[in-house]
């Protein structure tokens, strides 16, 4: 019974607050010598996807520190770095990670990243949701986002390197293209869709950790009757 509770405790929390990856050695160097500029120091990668967004069709996303303003989190639905997708969703969560950085820092959620991407996003969508249908206008808003372009052509550029040179990781010799040391996004964004961009973030920004908050105390009894009993 004891550890039926403990059971439900340790999933729920990281449900809540996925698992922290320690990365190896290769898949570190390459990082570095492909986002040279990047402060890793600041950069966590998780395995498992957060809450809100678990069991969705997303298989990686990088989002800024809850408490933090520095900190960036990845998040991997499966981190995979031994093989070839697995590398290049890397690789391309490795791209949004230096907009991030690029964008400048912020006050937990509150992050320039986070107000233009959903800006760009609510932008996009409903320049194409009356003639396209919101299906439509949804997949046109992540295919057409000027931050999810030049991630795409960085991890499509990776995958054809490594298919070409037949090497899983090509961390000497790098071609110049996959060396990224800014991300070269500007935005273009009508005052509307920044105004959404920043009181969604803003929201969020607010809510979640109350959200987060509410998990712990429901997880933390659990925890405590299943180390009593
Ligand atoms: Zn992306």
């Amino acid at each position: 019974m004891s550890k039926r509770f403990l059971r439900i405790a340790d999933t729920l929390y990281h449900w809540v607050f996925p698992r922290v990856i320690e990365q190896d050695a290769e898949t570190q160097t390459l990082l570095r010598n492909i986002y040279p500029t990047i402060n890793w120091q600041k950069v966590r990668f998780y395995e498992g996807l957060p809450w809100f967004i678990a069991g969705s069709y997303v298989n990686a996303i990088v989002l800024p520190a809850t408490w933090n303003r520095q900190y960036i989190h990845a998040y991997f639905a499966v981190y995979q770095p031994d093989t070839l997708a697995g590398l290049s969703t890397i690789i391309h969560e490795g791209f949004h990670v230096l907009q991030y950085q690029d964008l400048g820092k912020g006050i937990g959620f509150m992050r320039r990243f986070m107000v233009c991407y959903l800006a760009d996003y609510f932008q996009l969508f409903f320049k194409n949701i009356l003639k396209k249908g919101s299906q439509v206008a949804n997949r046109i808003a992540y295919e057409k986002h000027p931050m999810e372009i030049p991630a795409y052509t960085q991890d499509r550029y990776f995958s054809q390197h490594c298919l070409r040179h037949k090497m899983r990781i090509p961390s000497t010799q790098l071609p110049s293209q996959l060396i990224h040391t800014h991300c070269g996004y500007s935005p273009q964004l009508a005052f509307p869709f920044l105004l959404m961009g920043f009181l969604m973030t803003l929201l969020f920004m607010l809510i979640k950790p109350f959200i987060e908050v509410f998990f712990l105390i429901i997880a933390a009894p659990m925890y405590v009757i299943g180390r009593i009993f």
